[in-house]
């Protein structure tokens, strides 16, 4: 349900199966949410000195923080909403960086996210949580699944492009690192098994670990925190702004994520370089967007002014002719 007063607003009003998230729902989410990083690190100490070391736990951290940020500037706020500009060279960079991330090569990435965007929490929408799953806390937990992992499976890459990602379909440097997708993962997964393998003067065990922990872990950590963006942040959190989806700011994501997780502000301002939009809401990959503006490496940088933020505040107090619309995609 939109919390956007009907009377008091032009956004469309979207049906939904249900008023608001259900307890249980709530705590199947977070459960899914905490178990998965606690056992890591279970296993971590565990394991210590006996199956990961520091070089391991170093190349986890420099290969998330690589990739983590080619899909959150890259891929999401570069490629998908073009929320700043750049040089070819930087472009190639990105588009490269998002790549190893193991979700899929930038121009399905896209395609996909632009639709999402563009029938957010409708028909059509490749991740919603809240659409065709029936009532009740069934209907939760199959939308929860869905938006999570279900759609990877189902409805990913049904656009060709024509419509979603015409752009980028055009650029031949776009269409080159796509074409190279099996490289990029090689890299991801092979880049740790080689540090690992230098690092301790020849181990093909070290390599084997360091691969294991900084390729395969790294990847599936970060994509899970990735894909709850799509499902917790469609089900669970503050809605700080009027949207016609039911995205919303959830504030435990936020730095895992980079700032990708101030979700609610996303969808109300699809086109800004910046999520966090107050200074509270830590948003790393905005910070990085910032200091590459200084130094020249960006320019065009797009963030909504103070006046229409206060335009979209959810508490529906819209200026005459209610509230603002929507960024392009
Ligand atoms: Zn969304
Ligand atoms: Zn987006």
């Amino acid at each position: 349900m939109s919390t956007v007063d009907p009377a008091r607003s032009r956004q469309p009003l979207v049906a939904t199966v249900r008023d608001k998230p259900l307890t249980s729902a709530r705590i199947i989410t977070l459960i899914a949410i905490v178990v998965p990083p606690l056992a890591l690190l279970s296993v971590t100490g565990l394991l210590w000195g006996v199956a990961v070391g520091p070089i391991d736990l170093i190349m986890f951290a420099v290969m998330y923080v690589f990739c983590g940020l080619g899909i959150t500037i890259g891929f999401h706020r570069l490629f998908s909403h073009r929320a700043f500009k750049t040089t070819r060279f930087m472009t190639a960079f990105w588009a490269i960086a998002g790549s190893m991330a193991c979700q899929g090569p930038v121009t399905q990435w896209v395609t996909d996210h632009r639709k999402h965007h563009a029938l957010s929490d409708k028909e059509g929408d490749p991740h919603s949580p809240h659409h065709g799953f029936g009532p009740g806390w069934k209907g939760v937990v199959k939308g929860l699944w869905h938006a999570q992992v279900g759609w990877l499976l189902t409805t990913k890459g049904l656009e060709r492009g024509e419509r979603y990602g015409k752009d980028l379909y055009a650029d031949p440097l776009i269409r080159r690192i796509d074409r190279l997708y099996l490289l990029w993962l090689g890299l991801s997964l092979g880049i740790p098994a080689l540090v690992g393998f230098a690092w301790s003067g020849g181990s093909v065990w070290m390599a084997f670990q360091c691969f294991i922990w900084a390729g395969l872990l790294r990847v599936f950590v970060f994509d899970h925190l990735t894909w709850s963006v799509n499902s917790i942040c469609h089900m669970y959190g503050r809605r700080d702004y009027a949207t016609d989806d039911e995205s919303r700011n959830f504030w435990p994501l936020a730095i895992p994520v980079f700032g990708e997780a101030w979700h609610n502000n996303h969808h109300a301002f699809p086109g800004s370089a910046r999520h966090g939009l107050h200074w509270k809401q830590i948003d790393l990959s905005w910070a990085l967007i910032y200091g590459m503006e200084k130094v020249g490496l960006v320019w065009d940088v797009k963030v909504p002014t103070e006046e229409r933020q206060e335009l979209r505040k959810a508490k529906g107090e819209a200026a005459p002719g209610g509230a603002a619309p929507a960024d392009p995609a």
